[in-house]
């Protein structure tokens, strides 16, 4: 199932719009704050084949052409809240700086240990989002597109 959330284009709404695709062609979804319809033009390559490639890797839609705006250009990210993951970090620093404190050495290096193991384990188990840099749409449950890399500032300014 492909997932793609974008922002309303109605300023100053900034509601969230998604839909799941399930075929290519335009939909049309009302924006949950301010009822805007907003469109979504859902390319083939990014809609799931009809059911006769169930099973192989063609059976997941690839990103290549953003469905929300004319941008062909994408990032893959960590489908993880970014501020919450900070706030782990702030927490771990306190807790480890209080035993530092008391000079309980061991349990500082555990404390920072375990921010570690628990940073992989996330790394492990979050999905990858691919986004849009032009309009910022959101796509989950596509297919890895090997063109895709990690956010660069110098193709986002571009934009
Ligand atoms: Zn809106
Ligand atoms: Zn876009």
């Amino acid at each position: 199932m492909i997932k793609i959330t974008r922002k309303c284009p109605k300023a100053p709404c900034r509601g969230r719009i998604s839909t799941a695709v399930d075929k290519a062609g335009p939909t049309e979804v009302a924006c949950p704050v301010c009822g805007e319809p907003v469109k979504f033009e859902v390319p083939a390559d990014l809609a799931p084949a009809n059911g006769t490639m169930v099973g192989t890797a063609q059976s997941t839609g690839m990103v290549k052409r953003c469905a929300c705006c004319p941008g062909r250009e994408f990032f893959i990210r960590k489908d993880f809240p970014q501020r919450l993951g900070l706030v782990m970090v702030v927490i771990f620093g306190v807790i480890a700086t209080y035993f530092y404190a008391y000079e309980r050495i061991g349990m500082t290096f555990a404390t920072l240990g375990s921010l570690v193991v628990i940073d992989a384990i996330i790394f492990f188990f979050v999905g990858k989002v691919t986004v849009c840099y032009r309009c910022r749409a959101e796509y989950r449950g596509v297919a890895y597109n090997p063109d895709h890399e990690g956010f660069d500032l110098a193709t986002s300014e571009k934009y």
